[in-house]
């Protein structure tokens, strides 16, 4: 899947940029590494801005660039919002972090979107001098190594693994083992956080808080946007219109 000539933006030597994404490798001396953390983000929680921030500390990353995939390969059969109602919430949950960045670069591509061809699109946009760092929960690893396409992730992007809490390190370690492509992994301590995406939605349709475990911002879009079968509560949810009416 080549990238249009009309889709990049060539800015300056070397430096190219295609819509919202990070300008980096302006330095052919110096070697940029670019974060991408992937994920569905339905909606995005603190697990995922944590794992993102611990990676750009530990990896020495430049900035992290948040995608929220357009239609997940892996969640066909799933109900999932919309790819605008992910994408803002990303970008409010990341717009306070001066090395985040939200991206619609998924989101805007029709078709389901595999994470190879997206690597491979990044690839071609930016310079030699820029290494891709695919950020993922470690879970995802032991998966991403059995995809028809881990050689060609292998191949275009290091692996970043965030442990989650209670998850054996092993599954992955053997999938990476038993995997005949070469895969560069760096798997990272997150401070426990046993929070998904599934978890909030459950929270929200049962009209708990959400407060702690992703930023206001967030909440209050969700609740605004009558995401995940918001409830009236004590939290300040309103259901029906903006004057109270129900459909
Ligand atoms: P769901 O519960 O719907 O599966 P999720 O919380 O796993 O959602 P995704 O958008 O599917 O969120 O995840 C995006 C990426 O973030 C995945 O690689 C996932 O493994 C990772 N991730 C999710 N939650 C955490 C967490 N608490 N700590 C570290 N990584 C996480
Ligand atoms: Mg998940």
């Amino acid at each position: 899947m080549a990238l249009q000539e009309h889709e990049i933006e060539r800015l300056a030597e070397g430096v190219v940029r295609r819509g919202d994404l990070p300008l980096l490798g302006r330095d052919p001396k110096v070697t940029y590494r670019l974060g991408i953390m992937g994920g569905t983000f339905d909606p995005i929680h603190n697990g995922h801005l944590v794992a993102a921030e611990q990676a750009f500390d530990d990896l020495g990353l430049d900035v992290v660039v948040f995608m929220p995939a357009g239609r997940p390969a892996f969640k066909l059969n799933k109900k999932v919002s919309s790819g605008e109602d992910r994408y803002a919430m990303t970008l409010l949950a990341t717009s306070d972090n001066p090395h985040f960045v939200a991206s619609r670069f998924e989101v805007d591509r029709p078709g389901v979107t595999y994470t190879a061809d997206t690597l491979e699109m990044l690839r071609g946009i930016y310079a030699d001098n820029v290494e891709l760092y695919f950020i993922t929960g470690a879970d995802a690893i032991a998966d991403i190594v059995r995809w028809r396409d881990a050689g060609r992730i292998a191949r275009l992007a290091h692996l970043v693994g965030a442990t989650r809490p209670g998850y054996d390190l092993a599954r992955a370690e053997r999938a990476i083992e038993g995997s005949p492509y070469q895969f560069d992994v760096t798997y990272l301590e997150v401070p426990a956080l046993a929070i998904s995406s599934s978890y909030l939605r459950g929270r929200v349709s049962r009209g708990q808080s959400l407060r702690y475990l992703t930023p206001d911002a967030v909440t209050g879009y969700i609740h605004k946007h009558n995401l995940y079968g918001v409830r009236q509560t004590r939290y300040g949810s309103v259901e029906g219109d903006a004057y109270g009416r129900r459909s």
